[in-house]
């Protein structure tokens, strides 16, 4: 299938990035902020005077589609305008005016304090576009093991162990529960940001425990702090990993989550041993497989999903050409599908590749080639991502919901 506009025009951003412009730095004066500044080259144009500088996290085009920003002195994408006039995408390839684009906001609670004077922003809550994402205990404990001299953590994962970064949530390595103040700064920071507004998805991720039964308790309880604060009801999504199948009971008897999402990450029990090496000691492939499948026994299809790390498949030590990456990703989407589980691909950054066209040009073939197999394998099981999961205001390194809502596909809502 061909892509629309909206999805050719991210997926080109997602790839080539965008270089500095005054304007970008005005934009960041208003916009919620990049977890990375940009940071200037020596040898690159530079009039702010410093090395590294805040930009943009999010920009939006007029239809809403989300794009992530990122910093690339190379790219012929840029920005100009300012917030009166109005912010523009300019290509230097296309000789037009460029595309109308507005930044996702910084809200004013990111400024605010809880009422024990906490700062909001430390609270454990974000927002992706309309997306609103609790993560109350980031440190991952497959960071802590080893076996055989090999870590458990996940080969591509930026989280790390529960350590001085997770104090501020009195978040302890070996402690399951998560302390009572957190929960509470958490929930006011949550109430404060559903009152501000446009919040459609509530998603709870965190850092693992090697210990499933564990994991799904702490889990638990911060499904119920959030459950009871969220009294408009907005889609939770569970996005721990794959969990016991009592606990998943426990979740679906009390109506904590509207959506399971756990992250299978790669296809081909070969490679999620080597990706995943922790997920697979503690838990097992095919035991992560039949986890979700029961989601979908108890949640029903359209609500169970499985997020998969596109592209690392492409990085040396695995050996694989891109159309060879492409149709494994493909056989596994066909697979899941078959049961009812539906894959979201993230685009995989390849660090230290990033931007060298020997690289990007083959993760993009697959990354073109694998989204649209999965449009027509998703079309041909029937399965639809529900707006209550992921939509295309929050989907901002993925392309499904950009593909599935094109009208073309007979599957358009805006
Ligand atoms: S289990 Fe999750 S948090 Fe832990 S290393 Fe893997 S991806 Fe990272």
């Amino acid at each position: 299938m061909a892509f629309t506009d909206s999805a050719r025009l991210k997926v080109d951003v997602m790839f080539h990035g965008i270089r500095y412009t005054d304007a970008m730095g005005r934009a960041a004066t208003h916009a919620y902020p990049n977890f990375y500044p940009y940071r200037f080259e020596p040898d690159e144009a530079n009039s702010t005077g410093q090395n590294k500088v805040a930009i943009p996290y999010l920009l939006k085009t007029v239809d809403g589609t989300l794009i992530r920003v990122q910093g690339n002195r190379k790219s012929h994408w840029s920005i100009e305008g300012d917030a009166n006039t109005g912010f523009r995408l300019i290509s230097d390839e296309a000789d037009q005016d460029g595309v109308p684009i507005d930044f996702e906001g910084r809200p004013d609670w990111l400024s605010g304090e809880t009422t024990d004077n906490y700062p909001m922003a430390q609270s454990g809550v974000s927002l992706h576009g309309d997306m609103a994402v609790v993560n109350v205990a980031p440190g991952c404990e497959y960071f802590l093991s080893k076996h055989d001299g090999v870590s458990m953590r996940c080969t591509f994962c930026a989280y790390g162990a529960p350590d001085q970064r997770t104090a501020h949530l009195g978040q302890v390595a070996g402690q399951v529960a998560v302390p009572e103040q957190t929960l509470s700064r958490m929930q006011e920071t949550l109430q404060t940001a559903i009152a501000a507004g446009d919040i459609r998805h509530i998603y709870l991720v965190g850092g693992s425990l090697p210990d499933g039964g564990a994991e799904a308790e702490r889990f638990l309880q911060v499904a119920r702090a959030v459950r009871a604060v969220n009294t408009d009801r907005i889609p939770v999504t569970l996005g721990s990993g794959a969990l016991p199948d009592h606990n998943l009971q426990q979740f679906f008897d009390e109506k904590l989550v509207e959506n399971v999402c756990f992250n299978l990450e790669i296809w081909s029990e070969a490679l999620f041993s080597k990706v995943c090496p922790g997920k697979n000691r503690f838990v097992g492939y095919d035991r992560w497989i039949e986890s979700l499948e029961r989601a979908v026994g108890l949640w029903g299809r359209g609500r169970v999903y499985t997020a998969m790390v596109a592209g690392i498949e492409l990085e040396p030590e695995y050996g694989l050409s891109w159309e060879q990456a492409a149709d494994l990703a493909i056989e596994g989407a066909e697979d899941l599908c078959a049961r009812g589980i539906i894959p979201i691909y993230s685009l995989f950054w390849p660090v230290g590749q990033q931007h060298h066209p020997d690289y990007m040009h083959p993760l993009r073939n697959y990354f073109e080639k694998l989204n649209s197999a999965c449009h027509e394998i998703r079309q041909r099981h029937d399965l639809q991502i529900w707006e209550g999961f992921m939509c295309h205001r929050c989907a901002y390194m993925q392309l499904e919901c950009d593909i599935d809502r094109d009208p073309r596909s007979g599957n358009g809502h805006s």
